[in-house]
């Protein structure tokens, strides 16, 4: 197993194109997208164009779907509420056929992966162990890939619970056969942890490399400035929050 694994890329053509050099350069066996294609970022129909013949699979996210109009934006906050409804007169019919054919899981081997979460795969975030240890009930996995939250993370179920872990380039998760694991893979395209690198994981038998990115931050910004989206959600892209 060599896996890429990419989400929440929300529109931003930038970062996605430096994270699939980085892919590239890694060479792995399948590419998976854990959703949030669309939504926040100026170039949501390029995105989609880059992604699809790259990906191996990829499940929906609620940003995709709202996009869509099949779910509901009236608790999204209002910038992100904003950024959904110039998304939604945007989106070619090639990228709303894309979307919406998205599922709400990939199964592979032991492999799950999710937007949100095992219990509620399009909305529920996985912040905190207790959360975590719904997910690791709902479900058979190994290992399991989420998103949504834009946090990277490592969950590892244990005879006693569930505990969190950090996840950095600089601190791997080396993978116990025995062991379990919900893996949050960060963000391309919003990172929230504080660093504006575009962020992406790589997943192996042995290990789980969180992989950060440098990319052009500025040229996102002037793109979504240009576009009319909201100049808050331009300005926290230079912050990772
Ligand atoms: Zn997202």
């Amino acid at each position: 197993m060599k896996y890429a694994v990419l989400s929440d890329i929300h529109g931003n053509l930038e970062a996605l194109e430096a994270v699939l050099t980085d892919v590239a350069a890694w060479n792995p066996d399948a590419v998976f997208c854990l959703g949030d294609f669309v939504g926040y970022g100026p170039d949501p129909n390029a995105c989609v164009a880059r992604l699809r013949p790259v990906v191996a699979a990829a499940v929906a996210g609620n940003h995709d779907l709202a996009a869509l109009g099949e779910l509901d934006v009236s608790f999204f906050n209002p910038l992100a509420a904003a950024a959904i409804r110039w998304t939604q007169v945007q989106l070619s019919s090639e990228t709303r056929a894309f979307l919406h054919g998205l599922p709400e899981r990939i199964e592979r081997d032991g492999f799950l992966a999710v937007h949100g979460s095992v219990r509620d795969p399009i909305e529920e975030y996985i912040f905190d162990p207790a959360t975590a240890e719904v997910s690791f009930h709902a479900r058979a996995f190994r290992i399991c890939a989420v998103g949504h939250t834009h946090v990277p993370v490592v969950f590892t179920k244990h005879n006693d619970g569930v505990r969190a872990g950090v996840l950095t380039p600089e601190t791997p998760l080396r993978i116990d056969p025995a062991s379990r694991y919900i893996i949050n893979a960060g963000s391309v395209g919003q990172p929230r942890d504080g660093d504006p690198r575009a962020a992406y994981l790589r997943l192996d038998d042995d290990a789980a490399h969180l992989v950060r990115v440098e990319y052009a931050v500025e040229r996102t910004q002037e793109k979504m400035l240009a576009a009319g989206l909201p100049p808050a959600l331009a300005e926290r892209l230079a912050y990772g929050r």
